[in-house]
């Protein structure tokens, strides 16, 4: 028997607790039906580490997560602790997590479910075959780059820098192409090299990690054109590598061709195996303690814990099969149903899935 998998399962705030729950069935019974043992150890994150041990990441959270092979996040924040100095806020708690884990590749799929076609905003034509997966570079760029204000004659002035080494960019790029291997074998990196000095780099440095995947097709595409395309003919997409601000903008973009925000997972990735996973969506305070939010963007987080950190597709595959067939059979949770249809609960919609699978 192989080792066990060592998952941290850090629930959080709000709708956290609820969704998470369900996510840690789905796993165990993915790992019941294929052979896999887990040891999950709890730990406090957020807004509910801030009210009993006073600080948003706690060292014994961080110890369970550089213990663990996978990390499972339900979402952190609320209103209860908007007040609070910066220091003391929830999301302050996700920050530290990836950089304290080196996680600098944030992946985004984007999948069309049979039947919620018509909860996207686009033609049904257009969204037929959407499938594809933006990888966004998460520890560079603009957002970390040197930042000032200064007075001058013409008033305040800011600046912000926008840095990338070669090794950065390198990194990010291999993932991408390593991952569009497992899928379609077509990147598209986006940039805006007819303007920024750090996307000429990038241009340069995915054409030569291109040489060294002959089986993948690479394309460049300027961000803007990007976000255009993204919409106009999103089924021609499968890897979409790009920098972090670019990749923030594209992958909220991406999110809603599909419908609800609670059907959207995403991992974060560093250098190994070790991954954090967790559904896109925030917190919910709006619906939490009610029960009636939607498990699936967490539920497929856990197939993605499986294919990038356990490099086990068959056991995703069989996860996203099951969340497809119970959508398919007609469940629906409450953010997806159109009027006068009756929605699962949380629970039962995970019940739902467990069975399917
Ligand atoms: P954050 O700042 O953490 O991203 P936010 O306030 O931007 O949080 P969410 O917490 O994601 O956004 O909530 C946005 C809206 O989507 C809310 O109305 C919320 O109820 C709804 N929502 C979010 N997640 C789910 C879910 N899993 N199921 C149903 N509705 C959801
Ligand atoms: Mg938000």
């Amino acid at each position: 028997m192989t080792r066990p998998k060592r998952i941290a399962v850090l629930p959080g705030d709000g709708i956290g607790p609820e969704i998470v729950e369900e996510g840690v069935k789905v796993m165990k019974a993915a790992g019941e039906r294929f052979g896999y043992h887990f040891e999950i150890d709890f730990g406090w994150i957020g807004g509910s580490a801030i009210d009993r041990l006073k600080n948003p990441l706690p060292q014994e959270t961080l110890t369970l997560c550089h213990q663990a092979d996978a990390v499972l996040l339900g979402a952190v924040g609320g209103p209860r602790w908007d007040q609070h100095p910066p220091a003391l806020r929830p999301e302050k708690a996700l920050l530290g997590l990836r950089k304290e884990l080196d996680l600098f590749a944030n992946l985004r799929p984007t999948t069309l479910f049979p039947g919620l076609e018509d909860s996207s905003t686009l033609k049904p034509e257009v969204l037929k075959g959407v499938d594809f997966l933006v990888v966004r570079e998460l520890t560079g760029g603009i957002y970390f780059g040197e930042k000032f204000t200064e007075d001058t004659p013409a008033g305040e002035k800011a600046t912000d820098t926008l840095v990338y080494s070669e090794t950065e960019v390198e990194r990010i790029l291999r993932r991408a192409f390593d991952i569009a291997q497992l899928r379609g074998k077509k990147v598209t990196s986006v940039d805006k090299a007819n303007v920024l000095e750090s996307s000429r780099l990038w241009r340069k440095v995915a054409d030569r990690v291109a040489k060294d995947y002959p089986d993948v097709e690479l394309t460049h595409l300027l961000v803007d054109n990007c976000a255009m395309q993204m919409i106009r003919r999103p089924a021609d997409f499968d890897v979409v590598v790009t920098e972090n601000m670019f990749g923030d903008i594209l992958s909220d973009e991406a999110a809603i061709l599909t419908g609800s925000i609670g059907l959207l997972p995403s991992a974060s990735l560093g250098e190994g195996h070790q991954g954090l996973y967790e559904p896109v969506h925030g917190s919910a305070p709006d619906i939490a303690g009610q029960g009636v939010a939607n498990p699936i963007a967490t539920i497929l987080s856990v197939a993605l814990m499986f294919r990038y950190s356990f490099h086990d597709d068959t056991v995703a595959k069989a996860i996203e099969g099951a969340v497809t067939d119970t959508l398919a059979s007609g469940a629906r949770t409450m953010d997806l149903v159109s009027t006068g249809r009756l929605a699962y609960s949380t629970e039962e919609f995970g019940d739902k899935v467990v069975e399917a699978l």
